[in-house]
């Protein structure tokens, strides 16, 4: 049964919110984890204590979310997403303390890409897959923005769910999918040892190579160049604006990944178009 596209995508909308909600979830704690777990490590390497941490258990799924300024417990009806950040006003509703756009921001988007999904590929397969994706760049998108990590927490999963989708051809045949997944981690990692042997420092990290993987799994080889190049672009325009305006020292690596991202989000619903417009 399917139904009629304006209600299937706007189910997909109200999905998606729900699912941005947890994307907030796993953007703010994935890497909270990471670095707990590296500590850890770390200690056991040097064959000390495992340091006692506060608090002592914490994944995706507890502790419960808390206002960050008074430890205020987020019940249900305030975890509603964007309703809840309008009828707050934006605000703690025990301490008033402003609450960061950037949610209600991730749950707009998580929302309206997976209706956008929705809408381009139908209530299909390629449609749920296409959902998929969208949520897993957009964590790691903001990860990646926030630490300039991309953990294989995601961007492993990402390819392997590439490549299953692709085993039933949902959006390229299986060859294309596992060509586009080594050809685009060797590509970055070519690009890699360039950069380190003439400039001798690193210009870009591992996840890199594996996000560009990841999006070679999901839409074939042949979207590559297209990524990359579109990634480039941005990544130049915002890596300049972000020069002259904030001063920012063009020695720091910047991010990568965000832009790997976008590029691979809007290669998703154009590169068919936009690769025979290339070619014509
Ligand atoms: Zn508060």
């Amino acid at each position: 049964m399917t139904p009629d596209p304006i209600v299937a995508a706007a189910i997909a909308l109200v999905v998606g919110l729900c699912v941005g909600s947890f994307l907030n979830v796993v953007v703010h704690r994935l890497p909270k984890m990471m670095e707990r777990d590296w500590r850890a490590q770390c200690a056991e390497l040097r064959g000390e204590v495992v340091p006692e941490e506060e608090p002592p258990r914490y994944n995706l799924a507890v502790p419960r979310s808390a206002c960050p300024a008074c430890g205020h417990r987020i019940g249900a009806l305030e975890n509603i997403p964007i309703v809840s950040y309008l009828v707050l006003h934006g605000a703690c509703s025990s301490c008033r303390k402003p609450i960061s756009a950037r949610y209600p921001f991730v749950e707009a988007l998580g929302g309206l890409l997976a209706a956008a999904a929705i809408w381009h590929f139908g209530w299909t397969w390629q449609g749920a897959a296409a959902c998929v994706m969208l949520w897993a760049l957009i964590a790691l998108t903001f990860i990646d923005f926030d630490t300039q990590l991309l953990p294989d927490s995601l961007t492993l999963p990402l390819l392997w769910g590439g490549l299953i989708a692709n085993l039933f051809g949902v959006f390229v045949p299986l060859s294309d999918a596992v060509i586009g997944a080594i050809a685009g981690y060797l590509a970055l990692w070519v690009v890699y040892w360039l950069f380190r042997l003439i400039r001798g420092k690193e210009g870009m990290g591992y996840g890199d190579f594996k996000l560009l993987g990841a999006l070679g799994a999901w839409l074939g080889w042949q979207m590559l160049p297209l990524i990359v190049l579109l990634s480039s672009v941005v990544g130049a325009v915002i890596g300049i604006l972000l020069i002259v305006f904030k001063g920012r020292d063009h020695n720091v690596p910047l991010a990568f990944g965000p832009y790997l991202a976008i590029a691979g989000a809007v290669a998703l619903f154009f590169g068919p178009t936009l690769v025979k417009g290339w070619y014509l």
